[in-house]
């Protein structure tokens, strides 16, 4: 038997994860949207009349009061209503007015609930006994998981979403190994233990796509769809990426990117910066997820300090020439180095040393 004393300790993580929704739905939660603006332009019309009255304004538990039994007529969720009542109470408090907008046709969709009533059963989700399919899972998603508060949604065009928090556990133990981590243009980052993880070609490949696509005088939609296309890619290849080296290392030591290196590339220099800040902080919490951290040092003189010996020998890569340098022997020791898995061991020293010192002090 689980002991309470450990179980408590044992750290947790909130996820939010937003599923789409098959079209089928929309049908049903439009009814139940139109019956939440219901709700909504309910406690606007009591809170106004209560203003040009010189009444006392309505608490939010004022307004649950006078909706109480409303959930059988409009065939909502009771909890739903009470959500409905204390998200109008916040957005008048947040907006510090005495009443708020109308919802109408143009409001999109929206359809609270509360924690616990939107289930999982391993294949779709169940709100008020229906079932609702998704066009995706997540791995995170196991059957009997908790799900917390959240709300269906409607965007512009009309296609609705599951907004959901899950809490999943992280694990007590990291693994003990650690890993030095060195960013960079043709591979996205080299592993102190040697590994490399090469960007993949869409990386370049599609960027030259879309700048066809914009010669070419494409409509600015489906420039924008080429856009999100590679922008998904990519996304999905650093959580890949990410997930692996956070399963496998307790310690994850980056290095900061250097400036010098963002001058070398032919790629727009907005995107790497993106993908390199986006990989550190999927590296981050999913270190986290994983029972590791993860920790950022400056990759100065990285590339140049012998990880063998510590020393910056004559021979070491250095100016304006050094990122065209692969591979380079140690005048001093002697060692043999790949430019970038030697930079990885330093920033994994550098790491490693900067930990002592913060017990130290
Ligand atoms: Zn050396």
């Amino acid at each position: 038997m689980a002991d309470p004393a450990t179980e408590a300790h044992i750290p947790r993580q909130t996820l939010t994860f937003k599923f789409r929704l098959r079209d089928k739905h929309a049908a049903e939660l439009n009814r139940q949207a139109r019956a939440v603006n219901f709700v909504w332009n309910f406690c606007n019309e009591t809170q106004q009349k209560a203003v040009h009255s010189g009444r006392k304004w309505l608490s939010a538990f004022d307004l649950q009061k006078l909706t109480n039994g409303a959930s059988k007529d409009l065939d909502l969720h009771a909890h739903t209503i009470q959500r409905i009542c204390r998200a109008y109470d916040d957005a008048r408090k947040t907006h510090k007015r005495p009443w708020l907008r109308w919802r109408g046709r143009k409001s999109l969709g929206w359809v609270p609930f509360n924690t616990g009533h939107v289930t999982f059963d391993g294949e779709a989700f169940k709100f008020r006994g229906v079932v609702y399919q998704t066009m995706h899972l997540r791995d995170e998603l196991k059957l009997g998981v908790k799900i917390g508060a959240g709300s269906f949604n409607a965007d512009a065009r009309g296609r609705w979403f599951l907004n959901i928090t899950v809490e999943v556990e992280c694990a007590t133990s990291a693994p003990i190994s650690r890993v030095g981590i060195d960013l960079g243009l043709k591979d996205l980052a080299t592993l102190s233990n040697g590994e490399k993880i090469a960007s993949p070609r869409f990386y370049r490949v599609s960027e030259e796509k879309l700048a066809k696509a914009q010669r070419a005088r494409k409509t600015p939609k489906r420039v924008r769809n080429i856009h999100a296309k590679i922008a998904n890619r990519r996304k999905d290849f650093l959580h890949k990426a990410s997930v692996n080296i956070a399963k496998q290392f307790g310690l994850i030591v980056i290095g900061d990117v250097s400036p010098k290196k963002i001058a070398k590339t032919r790629l727009a220099k907005s995107s790497l910066d993106a993908g390199w800040s986006n990989f550190k902080r999927m590296l981050a919490y999913k270190a986290i997820r994983h029972g590791g951290s993860t920790l950022e040092v400056s990759e100065r003189y990285t590339s140049q300090t012998c990880s063998c010996c510590g020393a910056i020998p004559a021979s070491s890569p250095k100016g304006m020439g050094a990122l065209g340098i692969r591979e380079w022997a140690c005048s001093d020791c002697g060692a043999v180095h790949d430019r970038d898995v030697n930079a990885a061991r330093n920033i994994l020293r550098l790491g490693q040393q900067s930990l002592t010192e913060g017990a130290l002090a």
